[in-house]
C-alpha cells in the first residue's frame, strides 16, 4: 500500500502503534455501498480506492477473532433526507429538520436497490454483524449508533457492550458524515479510533470536514492509519 502523506491525512495528529485485542476491540466498516463509490448516487471522490486496504484490516480483526460490524445506509424510497422529498428542494442544499440534515441528499441507498448493496469488492465473509440504519423514514442515521434524532438507538451499543468491546475501528464513508458521527457516539460509551486512511469526505458544505475534526479532538477520538494497527 502506498504511504499517505501528512496533507492526505489532514495534518491531524496520530496516536502511533496500536495493538488490538481480542477481547477488547471491534472494527467498524462504514457505509462502504455502491451508491457512495464513483458512479454512485451519492459519489465519494475515491471512495473505491480504500476497498483494499478496508479488506486488509478486516483480516486482521479476523485473525485475533474480534468482532467486525459493517453498516448499510438503507432507506426507504421516500426518505425525509432525500431532496427529491422536498419540493423545490436540490440535492445538498441546506435544510434543518428534527432527525434530518444539515444538507439534503441525492436518492441513495434505497432499500433493495443495487446502490444500496455493499460494494462487491468488499470482503463480508468474516462479517459478525451487519447492521442496516435510516430506515425510519422521518429520521435520518449518520451515526452507526445513535439515528439523527440523537435519541434512537441502532441497537450496536448493547451488542459491542454485551460482548465486552472497550475499544472501537472505525474506517468507511464518509468521514465527515458517517465516520465522524459514528466516532462521536462511540465516544460516549468506548474508545474511539478513526483509521485515516481508510476513510474518504464527502466535503460538503465546504467547512464539512474541518468541523467534524474539530468535533472529533474536542471529544478525544483517536486516530491513525491503518498500518499501525498491529494484531
Ligand atoms: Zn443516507
Amino acid at each position: 500500500m502506498k504511504s499517505q502523506s501528512i496533507e492526505e491525512l489532514y495534518g491531524m495528529e496520530l496516536a502511533g502503534f496500536i495493538k488490538i485485542s481480542k477481547d477488547k476491540d471491534a472494527l467498524l466498516v462504514v457505509d462502504i455501498q455502491n451508491d457512495f463509490l464513483p458512479g454512485g448516487a451519492l459519489a465519494v471522490t475515491d471512495g473505491d480506492q480504500i476497498i483494499p486496504g478496508v479488506n486488509i484490516l478486516a483480516a486482521k480483526f479476523h485473525q485475533i477473532e474480534s468482532p467486525i460490524i459493517f453498516t448499510q445506509d438503507w432507506h426507504p424510497a421516500d426518505h425525509s433526507s432525500f431532496a427529491s422529498t422536498h419540493p423545490g428542494k436540490n440535492p445538498y442544499d441546506l435544510y434543518e429538520a428534527p432527525g434530518i440534515g444539515p444538507v439534503l441528499w441525492p436518492d441513495h441507498c434505497v432499500q433493495g436497490s443495487p446502490g444500496a448493496n455493499i460494494a462487491p469488492g468488499l470482503q463480508t465473509a468474516n462479517a459478525t454483524l451487519i447492521l442496516r440504519k435510516g430506515f425510519h423514514k422521518s429520521i435520518d442515521s449518520y451515526s452507526a449508533f445513535l439515528e439523527n434524532d440523537k435519541t434512537t438507538e441502532t441497537g450496536l451499543r448493547t451488542f459491542l457492550e454485551a460482548v465486552g468491546i472497550e475499544r472501537v475501528f472505525i474506517c468507511g464513508l464518509a468521514l465527515d458524515y458517517c465516520v465522524y458521527y459514528t466516532a462521536i457516539d462511540a465516544k460516549k460509551q468506548f474508545e474511539a479510533v478513526v483509521v485515516l486512511d481508510l476513510t474518504k469526505p464527502v466535503n460538503s458544505p465546504e467547512d464539512s470536514v474541518s468541523n467534524a475534526f474539530k468535533d472529533m479532538v474536542n471529544n478525544q477520538v483517536l486516530f491513525v492509519t491503518s498500518d499501525q494497527i498491529l494484531e
